[in-house]
């Protein structure tokens, strides 16, 4: 096992994976930019290094700063959390080389999954059902274009290969406004991921946004845990998640869960993972692999038993997985709220000084956060500044402590997206189960 793993991220994942190191005995550097000086996790821990300003591009994105802050700690694995150099093949690629073990996949299987058309045809070939759409990269003839489009059916969605965080797309209804839509794509895509190349696919109406969670050593050993439903999203991006998914027999999970599992065989895939899906009428179809730990990580945790972050570390020291498929057991339902510092309905960032901060408690009930009484939100990150997750015995018990939970919850001198979840937990369709992916926003322009 390591001795010393250099976590490169900041915020409550950072806080996470340093909670991981200390269960499993291994020391933990925390790396952080001016602007985190104060972090509670910074504060904590066993040795922390300043690796540049507040601009993420100088800091948390900044290879060389990173990678020296390891070698002068001695640290022997780097832990990549989520967003910033997560999903870059390339920082995998120069951590390896300067000898170091990167926590996550290969540089491959990271480079495969992150154009979104090489992992759509890497899915194809490993028998995984995907949206259909473009064979791959769209064609500059407009001619194409719409010949394409005319085989898919409108409404068709133009996506950027390389894109992420529910940026660069653009869906598309009359062939009118095709040529245009695929045109600003592609200028979008080049300015924001430096990676002109779109693709097509069916924009499907109503699907659900379900996910499985994988774990993989490095000795093909394979198993899913079960799945997340994550439909409740705005602007593409996740709100509130869950697990198990309501309404969906299981044996359809099974099945596709499997696949899953196969497809990691083929690709030799290891370390944490997930594929998501979009489900519609009974069928799942992928739309992206995420090659990293992801927010929503702890209600499968909750609902499966399975510490993904320590897993993570364990098989990236050439471990095998501790369990077996059979071993993998559903319990209860689990519900993660992503707290934001955010204006609860116009959704204008609100960074500043916590003046009061009091997480909730009680049975069943995680926060995982990296802020305190009198921590300073840095304007300079994404607003995320924790996470609730419950857990009941059913979906009722789960509802039931998330809605006490957030009462519970006191921020102040910053605005915050509690008041929202508070409503959405008493919503009659979001009780009820099984909302799609655009329940959230219909909600939302309802309720103006
Ligand atoms: P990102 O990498 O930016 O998260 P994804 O491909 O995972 O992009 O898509 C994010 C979200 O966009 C999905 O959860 C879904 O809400 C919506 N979306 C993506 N593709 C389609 C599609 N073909 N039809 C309908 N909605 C889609």
């Amino acid at each position: 096992m390591f001795k010393k793993i250099l976590v490169a991220n900041r915020g409550e994942i950072a806080l996470r994976i340093q909670r991981a190191c200390r269960e499993l005995g291994i020391k933990a550097v925390m790396v952080y930019s001016e602007a985190d000086r104060d972090a509670k996790y910074v504060k904590l821990a066993d040795e922390a290094v300043c690796i540049g300003p507040a601009p993420s591009p100088l800091s948390y994105l900044n290879m060389p700063a990173i990678i020296s802050a390891a070698e002068v700690t001695d640290a022997e694995a780097i832990h990549p959390g989520y967003g910033f150099l997560a999903e870059n093949a390339d920082f995998a690629e120069r951590v390896e080389k300067s000898g170091f073990q990167f926590i996550g996949p290969t540089p491959e299987s990271i480079r495969i999954m992150g154009d979104k058309v090489s992992a759509k045809q890497a899915m194809i070939r490993a028998g995984v059902p995907c949206v259909p759409g473009s064979e791959g990269e769209l064609p500059d003839d407009p001619v194409q274009i719409r010949r394409i489009a005319r085989g898919i059916g409108y409404p068709v969605i133009i996506k950027a290969a390389g894109g992420g965080g529910g940026r660069g797309m653009r869906v598309v209804h009359t062939e009118a406004a095709l040529v245009n839509a695929v045109q600003m794509t592609k200028a979008e895509a080049t300015a924001a991921f430096g990676n002109p190349a779109v693709y097509m696919e069916k924009f499907l109406q109503n699907p659900r946004h379900i996910e499985i969670q994988i774990l993989a050593d490095k000795f093909k050993n394979v198993v899913y845990l079960g799945e997340r439903d994550c439909s409740m999203q705005r602007r593409h991006q996740k709100v509130i998640e869950e697990a198990p998914a309501p309404g969906i027999p299981r044996k359809l999970i099974e099945r596709i869960g499997e696949r899953c599992v196969t497809a990691c065989k083929k690709i030799g895939y290891r370390g944490a993972g997930t594929f998501e899906f979009l489900y519609e009428n009974g069928e799942f179809y992928f739309i992206e692999m995420n090659t990293r730990v992801q927010v929503e990580h702890p209600v499968t945790e909750w609902i499966t038993g399975v510490d993904v972050v320590r897993t993570q570390i364990m098989v990236a020291a050439g471990e095998k997985l501790p369990f077996t498929q059979r071993q993998i057991q559903i319990r209860g339902h689990a519900i993660e709220c992503r707290i934001n510092a955010e204006d609860p309905y116009k959704f204008t960032p609100s960074p500043g000084r916590i003046t009061k901060w009091h997480a909730p408690g009680g049975p069943g009930v995680r926060v995982d956060s990296h802020a305190y009484t009198n921590y300073y939100v840095p304007p300079n990150y994404d607003s995320m500044i924790g996470k609730i997750i419950v857990h009941g015995d059913t979906r009722e018990q789960a509802l039931a402590r998330m809605r006490t939970a957030l009462l519970e919850t006191v921020i102040e001198g910053i605005s915050t997206n509690v008041p929202l979840h508070s409503e959405l937990m008493v919503d009659a369709n979001f009780v009820a189960g099984g909302t799609n992916i655009h329940y959230l926003e219909e909600w939302l322009a309802q309720r103006k």
